[in-house]
This record gives C-alpha cells, structure tokens and sequence, in this order.
C-alpha cells in the first residue's frame, strides 16, 4: 500500500483485512515501511482518527455569487493519525482508544473550496452549532459525487470542511486532489462547480435515510468517525448555495 494510506490501516494495534483474511498489525516500521502482522479474529475492528489541517497557499481562479465565493487554488495539507478506536464487532461499541506517535504528513495539491457568508448560514436556518455537522454533511456527499464529475475514486481525493477557517474567515468547503500538484480532479470541480453541487444535494435529498448513510453523506474513509454530520442543514446549505452558484 501507499505511505499515506498505511498510517491509518496498519499502525500499531490496527486489525487489517486482506482478501478475507483479518490480521493483527503488531509492528509499524515506518522507516523500513514494513508492518508486521500476525493472523487474528480478535472480535473487534479499528478505525484510525486523524487531524487534517488546510493552508490556502493560493487562490488562481474565483467565482463570486454575491456571499458564495467558489475558488480553484493551491493548498498545502497536513494530515496525521493521532490515535484510534476498537470498537465491538456488531454492536460498533467503542471499548478502547489508544494514542498513536505518527508523524504529520504534508501535501501540497490542488483544492477546489467554497465559502458561504454569515447571513447565507442564517438565511439556511443553520444556527452556529449545526455549521460543523452541516458542512462536513456536505463536505463528504460533495466527495462521492466528484467522480461523476472528474475521472476518480473517492479515495483520490479528500476533504476538510470548517466553521471558520483562518484564511477565507469564513465557512468553508475545502476539496483536494490526493496527490502532490494535483491531478485535475479539483479543476474539473471548479469548472463544473453549479452541476457538481446540484448533484451533491440531489443525493442528499433523494436518500431516504433520515440521519445520513454511506449511500449520502457518510464516507467510509473520514478521520473523524463520521462526527458530526447533519444531513438536513446540509441539504439547507447547498439550497441556499445554489441559489446564487446555478440558480435554475
Ligand atoms: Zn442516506
Ligand atoms: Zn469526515
């Protein structure tokens, strides 16, 4: 596997699935970038959490829509594994949390990102304390959708979605290309910003989950564990997004 996808699948204590076979990671030499494994059933599974910061280095195109501002820019990415759970086959019980020593690990890319304006959030009845789960609902249907739009897998590009960020201080929706300089995927969701985002909130609204499902705004690869997500203040936040991006 690739150096990034191992930090969070086979650290030390992670339980590792391979063509149907469940091993135990009792090693983790990044240095040697080998990780050690013996076969186990133990009747738990592990999810990695991992941090992810995001640094606009700069924006090279824009689209203003009044308090919607969609950018296509370069990024610098920081990620590290700072720790994970094991949680109770079945029940998804969590019955520990163990730290990990990881390093942080940088990417300079291309993101596609946009921000939204205070009276837009308000406009959406998104009060400050649905913002993270609304955006980061968002963030992630944005991410399943984005191959449709550009030839990828979801698992070649990433997201980080915050309240406020420190470089557009304002609400924002960042997606980025995995890969160092990007790989265009970012550009064609810029390019194709109104579709992409009409298609991401169609999703939204055609699932017939109530608080959100792999199928809508869950994804399988989020350092979060998937918290907080809210699927209706999502759907309000690309309503109003829409309004001023690709009003039909
Ligand atoms: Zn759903
Ligand atoms: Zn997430």
């Amino acid at each position: 596997m690739d150096a990034a996808t191992s930090h969070s699948t086979v650290h030390r204590g992670a339980v590792y699935l391979h063509q149907g076979g469940s091993y135990l990671v009792l090693e983790f030499d990044l240095d040697a970038a080998v990780a050690l494994v013996e076969a186990a059933t133990p009747d738990w599974t592990t999810v990695a959490r991992e941090d992810t910061d995001i640094r606009v280095v700069e924006s090279i195109r824009s689209r203003i829509a009044g308090d919607v501002e969609l950018h296509l820019g370069t990024v610098e990415v920081s990620s590290q594994v700072v720790s994970y759970q094991r949680r109770q086959t079945g029940s998804g019980r969590v019955i520990g949390d163990e730290a990990l020593d990881l390093p942080a690990r940088h990417l300079r890319t291309r993101a596609v990102w946009y921000t939204v304006a205070e009276g837009l959030l308000a406009e959406a009845e998104i009060d400050d304390d649905a913002v993270p789960g609304a955006v980061h609902a968002a963030e992630h249907a944005a991410i399943g959708i984005l191959p449709l739009f550009a030839t990828c897998d979801r698992w070649d590009i990433g997201g980080v979605s915050t309240a406020l960020h420190p470089d557009t201080s304002l609400t924002t929706v960042f997606v980025y290309d995995g890969y160092p300089g990007g790989a265009g995927f970012a550009e064609r969701g810029f390019l194709r910003g109104g579709p992409w985002l009409r298609a991401t909130r169609d999703v939204i609204a055609a699932c017939e989950c109530v608080a959100g499902c792999p199928s809508c705004v869950q994804s399988p690869k989020c350092g979060n564990g998937n918290e907080p997500l809210d699927k209706p203040a999502a759907r309000r936040l690309l309503d109003a997004v829409l309004c001023r991006l690709d009003p039909s």
